[in-house]
């Protein structure tokens, strides 16, 4: 595993003190994304078969999207949230990696992330991630090496590049959020402004993984929370059941996705994304 510096990823934190004062500012912000291919999950497992809630689930494949977002600021650029997966892929469904643990994907030409940021003519400020899981972070690989990548602190220290992969190599420096410093905004917990400008939030929601968080965009149009893999698809909040497949710890996850199901609850003014499957 190559050295990369750890770095603290500065921010200051918020004055407001809760999401309806977030929402009262509005920001010049967008967000479209890109499908990096797609990837099986079975939906028992997709949603956790001992919770009470979750009934009788049968086994069933569920191919879903593999997704990245990317999101432009009037004024501060162009990010990305998450990297989805990169080139590798297209011709190898491990994307030259081995290992038990090596993840299978699909991934059609022109459908990695460089392709998408090329096409687009985007010229990327930042990477955000929100974990380190190959359908996340494998995109890095062939992204620009001379900008900052931003996960949550506790998350590399969790990551498994000799059994994975390493996506991340080459990279010099990777930043962490410390949310332990961070405002709490409930009823989600600890939030962080990430630009300093209320428009793009990160959201402290560990289970998944340790360091796993989720974004909110804060744009003209109403608020879009972005789960990641908090939850999978719309399902596991529509039933109030947390995944427990590729899942770290299934009773933080339950937690992590209650609180978000409260905050939709509270705001239903919010647009939501699960981690596999498009906006609704
Ligand atoms: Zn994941």
């Amino acid at each position: 595993m190559a050295d990369i510096r750890l770095k603290n990823y500065v921010y200051r934190k918020t004055k407001d003190s809760s999401w309806a004062e977030v929402f009262q500012n509005p920001c010049q912000v967008t967000v479209r994304n890109f499908q990096t291919g797609t990837v099986k999950i079975n939906r028992k497992g997709t949603l956790n078969p001992d919770h009470p809630l979750a009934g009788d689930i049968q086994e069933e494949e569920l191919e879903v999207p593999i997704l990245v977002y990317w999101v432009h600021h009037e004024e501060k650029g162009d990010f990305l949230l998450d990297a989805g997966l990169d080139a590798s892929y297209i011709m190898d469904p491990h994307g030259g990696l081995e290992g038990w643990a090596v993840d299978e994907f699909k991934l059609g030409e022109h459908e990695n992330i460089a392709y998408y940021i090329q096409y687009n003519d985007i010229k990327l400020e930042m990477g955000f991630l929100s974990h380190l899981h190959a359908d996340h972070a494998a995109g890095v690989r062939e992204l620009p090496r001379d900008i900052p990548y931003v996960v949550s602190k506790g998350e590399y220290d969790a990551y498994q590049p000799e059994v994975h992969g390493d996506f991340l190599e080459g990279l010099e420096e990777l930043y962490e959020v410390d949310f332990s410093r961070a405002t709490e905004l409930p009823p989600l917990g600890p939030c962080v402004d990430l630009l300093g400008d209320g428009s793009l939030w990160a959201i402290s929601t560990p289970g998944h993984t340790p360091g796993h968080m989720s974004f909110l965009v804060n744009g003209m149009d109403g608020p879009i929370l972005l789960a990641m893999d908090a939850a999978f698809t719309h399902e596991n909040l529509e039933r109030g059941v947390a995944p427990s497949d590729y899942t770290w710890d299934v009773e933080m996850a339950q937690d992590t996705l209650d609180k978000v199901i409260e905050f939709l609850r509270e705001y239903p003014q919010v647009r939501v994304g699960a981690g596999h499957e498009y906006l609704k």
